[in-house]
């Protein structure tokens, strides 16, 4: 049997910049496949359909899910989000990292199915950095801003069910981590390890 890629779940509050280290960590490393999720969302300026997220309609969603075709979906601030199961598992299968990028209740649901993932959370430096980055990213009103940041609290309560922290106060910082653990987890001592023992006992012969 093929060594199994790692699959790594990426999560943390609205606005702590989570979308820009991903984004910087695929640019550095493209062996790792990010998985592309549907949103029942609209499309902002600049995304790409296919790219960014398959933008699609409520009932198309509904389909996908009566089809048992999400690993994981939810609701993220009234619109729908979903993990599409065969990529991810098809890659993983394949010996390739996957990388979600995802909310809570989604992070928690893979948790359940999944736990071999390695769950990786994005803190802000400190609230009030958190609240600055979602006021200056000028796409919020002032109640989407408070309920952001006291989705943040109740999401931060979650986190002994994360391997892994990382504080993004900067980006290069934040990547080298990131990279790190990555790295780490390749060299984790898993069933697959006793495959290659065998080998070597073999080659011993
Ligand atoms: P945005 O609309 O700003 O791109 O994303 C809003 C939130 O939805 C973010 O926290 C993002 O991580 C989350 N999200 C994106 N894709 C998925 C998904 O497939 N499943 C879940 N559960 N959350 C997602």
């Amino acid at each position: 049997m093929k060594k199994k890629g790692n699959l790594f779940v990426i999560c943390g509050p609205s606005g702590v910049g989570k979308g820009t280290v991903c984004k910087e960590l695929l640019k550095r490393r493209p062996d790792i496949k990010l998985s592309i999720s549907a949103t029942t969302r609209k499309k902002r300026n600049g995304e790409l359909e296919g790219v960014n997220y398959y933008f699609i309609s409520k009932e198309n969603f509904q389909d996908m899910i009566n089809k048992d075709e999400f690993w994981e979906y939810a609701e993220v601030y009234g619109n729908l989000y979903g993990t599409p199961k065969k990529y991810v598992l098809e890659h993983i299968n394949n010996g390739e990292d996957v990388l979600l990028e995802i909310d809570i209740q989604g992070a928690l649901q893979i948790k359940e199915k999944y736990p071999e993932g390695v769950f990786i959370f994005i803190l802000p430096p400190s609230m009030k950095e958190l609240r600055n980055r979602i006021v200056n990213r000028g796409t919020d009103s002032k109640e989407s801003i408070e309920k952001r940041l006291k989705a943040a609290f109740r999401e931060i309560d979650f986190i002994d069910k994360y391997d892994y922290y990382i504080i993004n106060d900067k980006l290069e910082n934040s990547i080298s981590k990131l990279i790190s653990i990555i790295e780490a987890e390749k060299c984790r001592v898993k069933d697959d390890i006793y495959k290659l023992i065998q080998k070597y006992k073999e080659e011993a012969k």
